[in-house]
This record gives C-alpha cells, sequence and structure tokens, in this order.
C-alpha cells in the first residue's frame, strides 16, 4: 500500500478543517471495513494524501430512543443496532439488515454511516491495481463500462447511471429508506431519498468531499406499522446481497394506509418501488395484493444477458419483504 498521513480528529470541527486542508486528496475513516479495501487496491483515480480517523472523536457513537424516533450516531456499529431491543422492536427491518450484514467481525467493526456511504462492488472498478494495472471504466475516468459487454452477472437489472451498471450494495441503505430515514450531516439534514447518488464521481451518495455523516434519525412510525428486510446472497454470512428488500407498512382498520418499499442490489442506487407502494394503498395485505405489488415492483426491469434471474430474485424478495410486514 502506497504511504498517506493518518490524522486522530478528536472533534468534527477537526475532522472537516483536516477534510478541508488535503480538498479533494483525502477520506474519511471509521470500521475501515470497506475503506481499507480500496486503499490497499489503490481504487481511487487519485491515491489520497490523508486518511482522518473519524473513530476518536466522542459522542458520535450513540444510540437513543426519544419520543420523535431512534437517533443513531455515525459510528454506532451495525452489531450494536442488530443487538439493540428497542430497534428490533420498533424497527426490526433495520435490525434485520444490520444483522444480515457481512459476518461477526465485520459487524463488530463497520458503523451505520460507513455501511450507508461504502463504495460498489462491481468487480472491473475494484479489480486490484496490483494484478496488472487499473481497469479505467467510466467510473474511474475511462469512456466505456466493461460489464455491459463483459461479465455483469450481479449488476444492474434497472438500466446504467451514466454508463455505468454497478449496484449499491448496502443492506441498512434499503431498511433506511423504508424507514424514511434523515442524515444529518456537517452541512445539512438529507432525506435518505435524496441521499444516494452514482453521480458524484467515486462513490454512492450525494456528500461532498468534505462532508461528514454525523447522525442518522429514523422516525418512530405509527401505531399500526411493521417493517422487514429480506436478502438474498449465495451464502447466509460474509457475502453481499444478490437482491435486498426492505418494506414498511401502516394499517387503518385492516388496510394500508402508508407503504415504503426499497429494493437494493438493483440499480446504482436504492430504489423506491413506487408503483408497488401505490397498489397497495387502502387495500388489505393479502397473498393476491402483496403478488400483484411484487409484480409492480419488477415491471420495468430491463434486465441484461447474464442477470435475468436478479428480476425473479426481486420480485420474491417484495413479496417476502411484504409477507413479513403481515399483521
Ligand atoms: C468481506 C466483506 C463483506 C462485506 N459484506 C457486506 C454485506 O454483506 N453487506 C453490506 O452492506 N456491506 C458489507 N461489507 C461492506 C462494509 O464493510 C460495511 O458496509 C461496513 O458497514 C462499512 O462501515 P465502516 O465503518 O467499516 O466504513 P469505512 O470502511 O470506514 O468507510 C466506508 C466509506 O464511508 C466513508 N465514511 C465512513 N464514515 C463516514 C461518515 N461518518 N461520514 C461520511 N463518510 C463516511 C469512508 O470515507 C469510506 O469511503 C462487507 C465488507 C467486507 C470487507
Ligand atoms: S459497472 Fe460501473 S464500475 Fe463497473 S465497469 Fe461498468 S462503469 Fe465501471
Amino acid at each position: 500500500m502506497k504511504r498517506f498521513k493518518h490524522f486522530d480528529a478528536s472533534t468534527i470541527e477537526e475532522a472537516v478543517k483536516l477534510l478541508d486542508t488535503y480538498e479533494n486528496s483525502s477520506y474519511v475513516i471509521a470500521g475501515g471495513s470497506d475503506l481499507m479495501g480500496c486503499l490497499k487496491d489503490n481504487l481511487w483515480m487519485e491515491f489520497p494524501e490523508a486518511i482522518i480517523n473519524i473513530k476518536t472523536i466522542p459522542a458520535l457513537n450513540t444510540i437513543t430512543v426519544e419520543k420523535d424516533g431512534l437517533h443513531i450516531g455515525a459510528l454506532v456499529t451495525l452489531t450494536e443496532i442488530a443487538e439493540c431491543e428497542s430497534v428490533k422492536k420498533t424497527w426490526a427491518g433495520l435490525a434485520e439488515a444490520a444483522r444480515r450484514t457481512a459476518s461477526p467481525i465485520l459487524r463488530n467493526m463497520g458503523t451505520i454511516a460507513g455501511n450507508i456511504c461504502q463504495e460498489n462492488r462491481c468487480w472491473y472498478y475494484r479489480y486490484p491495481n496490483k494484478i496488472g494495472g487499473s481497469i479505467d471504466c467510466v467510473r474511474k475516468g475511462g469512456k466505456r463500462c466493461l460489464a455491459v459487454p463483459g461479465d455483469h452477472r450481479f449488476h444492474s437489472i434497472f438500466g446504467a447511471v451514466s454508463k455505468c451498471i454497478a449496484v449499491n450494495p448496502s443492506d441498512t441503505a434499503p431498511a433506511l429508506v423504508a424507514l424514511n430515514a434523515v442524515v444529518t450531516t456537517t452541512k445539512r439534514q438529507i432525506p435518505i431519498d435524496e441521499f444516494f447518488s452514482a453521480e458524484n464521481g467515486a462513490g454512492s451518495t450525494i456528500l461532498d468531499r468534505n462532508e461528514i455523516v454525523t447522525k442518522i434519525f429514523v422516525p418512530t412510525p405509527v401505531e399500526n406499522a411493521k417493517s422487514s428486510f429480506i436478502k438474498i446472497a449465495y451464502r447466509k454470512s460474509v457475502d453481499f446481497a444478490l437482491v435486498n428488500c426492505s418494506a414498511s407498512l401502516s394499517y387503518s382498520d385492516g388496510k394500508v394506509t402508508e407503504a415504503r418499499i426499497c429494493l437494493n442490489g438493483v440499480h446504482n442506487n436504492p430504489r423506491r418501488c413506487q408503483d408497488a407502494e401505490a397498489l397497495l394503498i387502502g387495500k388489505e395485505l393479502t397473498e393476491e395484493t402483496a403478488q400483484l405489488a411484487a409484480e409492480a415492483a419488477v415491471a420495468d426491469a430491463k434486465p441484461l444477458f447474464q442477470n435475468l434471474y436478479k428480476v425473479q430474485l426481486a420480485k420474491t424478495s417484495v413479496l417476502d419483504a411484504l409477507i413479513g410486514c403481515a399483521k
């Protein structure tokens, strides 16, 4: 690995100042479970000059339940979320998403902010520089996407963003979308629906290079609400999702009053299934309505030659996520 400067920030202000000092040549590090791989494989077009450790900043690692909802500090680990009894009870979809992420060791290291800010896993993009040099696809400033004519079996089934068909790999992202979370950063508050972007160069969010996530807020669901999370992967542990899905439904008099459904692993950004949501409003959740919603969720899929199978996985995961929200 190339050499870089390493700073332990003791306050958020200090961390932002360091990011400003090293402008476009610095990254923050939390658990490091994604970032270290990016550094080792020399992933980015320019190797960063400085890495700023934010784990040394106190008070970013608290998780509190208040009347308005769940306040999760950026440094809260996935294990802490998965094991928190309040989260399991009230925001079950999020607890399950955290529980299904990676392996126990990675969940102990990995933070919630790192999970939603992680890089994509396209194998051309992630190809280690040290084995034959960088593969310069669109995402790395090149002219074309290697996955479209090459091996795209794990890639997008809903088309490209800026010619790139990589998928967002996060497990907690769809749960936070389904639960209508809000991300607080050092600059602003971002509704989760607006947080993800594959068009902002490298990375998977709209964050500026000197912007740090400090907190994630998940509102308290209305009384008759339920949430769920489904992950389909080759292995039960230490494997990224082929497809995952989270749903959150509220009911009144047995009918669905609010629905948020989010698929991930199927597109550059986590994908709200708004047609499926609309179809459920005002209806009872039955096997038939759930099936219709699942079909609507993939109606506009545009799979490629090798990833047609993911359309069926996406449909099944929406169906299972909805069944998980049944009263
Ligand atoms: C073998 C393996 C298996 C994995 N399996 C899964 C899986 O099944 N599901 C899944 O979702 N993920 C998986 N991951 C990805 C990753 O490890 C986790 O998502 C983890 O939660 C990342 O958190 P971290 O704190 O380690 O992030 P880091 O590696 O520290 O950071 C990741 C990125 O986020 C940025 N970042 C971190 N914190 C902040 C912040 N507060 N504000 C702004 N930017 C920030 C960093 O600069 C970096 O770009 C896996 C990783 C590995 C190595
Ligand atoms: S899918 Fe995106 S990251 Fe992968 S090769 Fe194509 S442009 Fe690069």
